[in-house]
């Protein structure tokens, strides 16, 4: 039988909000084609090989797990990056899409370094207030109406060469200012949006199983 096979990126350390469903959506999706599939979570100490996987999620957390994935995550740069420059079906959340970036200063401003195999950097509210509550974006790319919930602390800038993942039709997005959402590059996706995304938005999880199918040699 043909096999997909998910990377759960830390599953054990960041995972708020449910962000399991997004493991669990794309999988469903994925029998439902008549895919076998296989979940590996690769967190502390443990190797990313970057064609091992047809997706891979990487979903948020609270500072003090995102502190102690840190700097295991920076060993495993180099295959993320491959993994992602491939055009590996990539899915950030929250923590995990702040870790993509330059860095971002926790609720107690303390600088983390993030992998820095993109150019957004994460800065801190004022007063430690938060962004949370319900979402509504529109895709950059297909005018899809995607929902979800937000709660991050850090407000996230892309640079001049970043796209957004989409448009804040209502809730705060990546800083509450300049409406974007996320960004998007080849096929990874960083955002806000817990929910799980995936299991509230059929669509976008069809569509980046077709990508990953598409992706495979043997599809
Ligand atoms: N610690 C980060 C913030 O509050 C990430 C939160 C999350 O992943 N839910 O901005």
């Amino acid at each position: 039988m043909k096999k997909i096979k998910i990377c759960h990126l830390y599953g054990n350390l960041l995972n708020t909000y449910g962000d399991v469903g997004n493991v669990m959506a794309f999988a469903h999706e994925a029998r439902k084609k008549g895919y076998e599939v296989e979940t590996e979570t690769i967190s502390i100490g443990d190797r990313f090989s970057s064609n091992a996987y047809d997706f891979v999620f990487f979903g948020g957390g609270q500072d003090y797990e995102q502190r102690i994935v840190q700097s295991d995550l920076l060993e495993k740069k180099d295959e993320l990056e491959k993994y992602i420059e491939n055009g590996g079906v990539f899915l950030a959340i929250c923590g995990g899409y702040q870790l993509l970036g330059q860095y971002y200063f926790d609720a107690y401003n303390k600088k983390i370094k993030g992998l820095n195999i993109f150019d957004h950097y994460t800065q801190n509210q004022e007063n430690a207030s938060r962004f949370s509550g319900n979402i509504k974006i529109k895709d950059a790319i297909n005018g899809q109406i995607y929902e979800g919930f937000e709660n991050h602390g850090g407000v996230t800038y892309l640079s001049e060469n970043q796209k957004p993942f989409a448009t804040v039709i209502e809730g705060n997005g990546n800083n509450g200012s300049d409406k974007t959402e996320g960004f998007r590059y080849k096929n990874t996706i960083g955002t806000y949006l817990h929910g799980p995304l995936l299991a509230r938005n059929e669509k976008l999880c069809q569509e980046l199983l077709s990508i990953a199918i598409g992706n495979k040699s043997d599809n």
